[in-house]
């Protein structure tokens, strides 16, 4: 089935925020090859759109443009950065609605959750635009003789930022704002499932006076696009977002040419909820954590860990709070959850769950044939969950909870810990000597206690272990993009007073 392309733009009220077409040095750019693919939307399977794949030496072409940017770009005084960065976020701000109809349409999520995905992706936007004003150096007292010391922040030059479809326009913000307010210009390669929100970044960002080659979204074949950028000499840093596999593959790419590599790849999130803890508010607030973007979310909670004291009381409240969610296309008002991005999802999904299953783990809910459509998978909650099932070790991406009792903390530190990921765990406790000791003891780049919102401009966002390198965010986010230049200014003479 084709929804057409005229279909598509009159839903939104500026139809030339969709875009089925490359955006190169500040053009809009078809294949020379005439390859092109098509975007679907998860919840009809209707055809949205296409775009085009672009052949190798127009990935070199757009090098070459952000390469000539940079020259006039980083030249700009940070506070003239700062005024076109603001312009971009008062643009995401004024079309929110036409963006957050763009992403459903090709993500899936439901239009709530997605203009709050476009308000949370254009505060990076803001926060950056302000952050490029505060790149300072420093001044080292002098070892040396008659000589000053100090550094200088610069901007490392061109990034190419690969992201997934998961957050199809906060995942690019996140890295192309503080890329861009260093000083930096950036190539972004999104999803081929959810590229029509990076098209509309690119319209924004031209409207809002950002130059030519500044801001490039290129298409293609993922694995083509990025060896090129990998090994692309002129390309001086590269940022991911994605799963695990892929960021590893990339790692490798870079190493020839040696670029700084940042890294936001898979979690595996534990959610340890103590035996203090209301089991009605804590299981309100798992039911929250794991089923955002309908499970597809780095930080779902993959792994609800309960005190045995008052574990039958938590499944209890979690199975009445996940029955009364509801599932189905995410323009529709009053939805919970959309569809998953696509078949593949739905049957690893159900793999998963039977793979606990047949080792022993209790299914308490979720019945397929309530779905509305075939890329839709109704929540499923599983107790019972060990070591041995992939669900302990596999982001499950999909809403399927799986529930482990435990018996004191030292046990629970251990399970949660069981995972090659480190990205973010939940602790729900009141008890303060409970939230030190395992605050500390948990292998994870972001604890949250007690709260289930973590993220935001001002954090430092990633993880440890094989979930990633770097952090996005926060007053460290930006030094991705920066290199520090060390200067000794010697023979000065002596400064008399000094
Ligand atoms: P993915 O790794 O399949 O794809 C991510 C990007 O890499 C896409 O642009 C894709 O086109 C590209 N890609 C895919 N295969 C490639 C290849 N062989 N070579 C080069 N590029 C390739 O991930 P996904 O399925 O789009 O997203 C889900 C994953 O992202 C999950 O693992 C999730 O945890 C992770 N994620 C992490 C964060 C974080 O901040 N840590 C945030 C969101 C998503």
């Amino acid at each position: 089935m084709t929804l057409s392309s005229k279909t598509l733009s009159s839903k939104l009220s500026d139809p030339r925020l969709f875009r089925q077409y490359a955006y190169v040095d500040g053009k809009w750019t078809h294949g020379e090859g005439g390859r092109e693919e098509a975007v679907f939307d998860p919840a009809t399977g209707e055809a949205l759109g296409h775009i085009p794949w672009l052949e190798a030496h127009q990935i070199t072409a757009a090098v070459d443009a952000a390469e000539a940017a940079f020259v006039h770009w980083r030249a700009l005084r940070a506070d003239e950065r700062c005024e076109r960065l603001l312009a971009w976020y008062d643009l995401l701000q004024a079309h929110r609605e036409d963006l957050a109809t763009l992403m459903t349409l090709e993500q899936g999520k439901p239009l709530p959750d997605a203009r709050g995905e476009v308000e949370y992706g254009a505060s990076f936007v803001r926060w950056f635009a302000e952050e490029g004003k505060r790149t300072f150096g420093e001044t080292i007292p002098s070892h040396i003789p008659n000589a000053a010391l100090g550094t200088i922040k610069e901007p490392v030059g061109i990034a190419a930022l690969i992201t997934p479809w998961n957050f199809p326009l906060a995942m690019i913000t996140r890295k192309a704002a503080a890329a861009m307010a260093a000083g930096c210009t950036v190539i972004v390669k999104p999803a081929g499932e959810t590229p029509f929100s990076a098209l509309a970044l690119a319209e924004l960002a031209e409207r809002a006076g950002i130059p030519a080659g500044v801001f490039n979204v290129v298409l293609g074949e993922p694995a083509e696009v990025s060896k090129i950028l990998c090994a692309e000499d002129r390309v001086k840093a590269l940022s991911f977002t994605g799963s695990t596999r892929v960021g590893r593959l990339l790692l490798e790419q870079c190493a020839n040419t040696v670029k700084r590599v940042s890294l936001e790849l898979g979690g595996n999130a534990p959610f340890i909820v103590g035996p203090d803890m209301d089991p009605k508010e804590a299981a309100f607030a798992a039911v929250a954590a794991k089923f955002q973007t309908a499970g597809q979310d780095c930080l779902a909670a993959d792994r609800i860990l309960v005190h045995e004291s008052i574990h039958d009381a938590f499944v209890e409240h979690f199975a009445e709070r996940m029955a009364a969610l509801t599932v189905g296309n995410g323009l529709e008002s009053e939805v919970d959850l959309g569809p998953l991005i696509h078949r593949q999802a739905v049957e690893k999904a159900a793999a998963i769950v039977d793979d606990a299953i047949s080792k022993g783990a209790t299914l308490v809910a979720g019945d397929q044939s309530q779905a509305p459509g075939e890329n839709f998978f109704m929540p499923v909650l599983l107790t019972g969950v060990t070591h041995d099932m992939k669900i302990w070790h596999e982001e499950s991406f999909a809403p399927v909870a799986g529930i482990t009792a435990y018996a004191d903390d030292d046990q629970v530190i251990e399970m949660a810990n069981d995972t090659e990921y480190g990205l973010a765990a939940y602790l729900y406790t009141h008890d303060i000597r409970r939230i030190w000791k395992v605050l500390r003891a948990l292998e994870f780049g972001m604890v949250s206690v007690n709260s289930v919102k973590m993220t935001g401009p001002p954090v430092p966002f990633g993880g440890v272990k094989h979930s990633g390198l770097g952090r996005e965010g926060g007053v460290t986010g930006i030094d991705e993009y920066l290199e520090t230049k060390y200067y000794c200014l010697g023979a000065l003479g002596s400064v008399s007073g000094s």
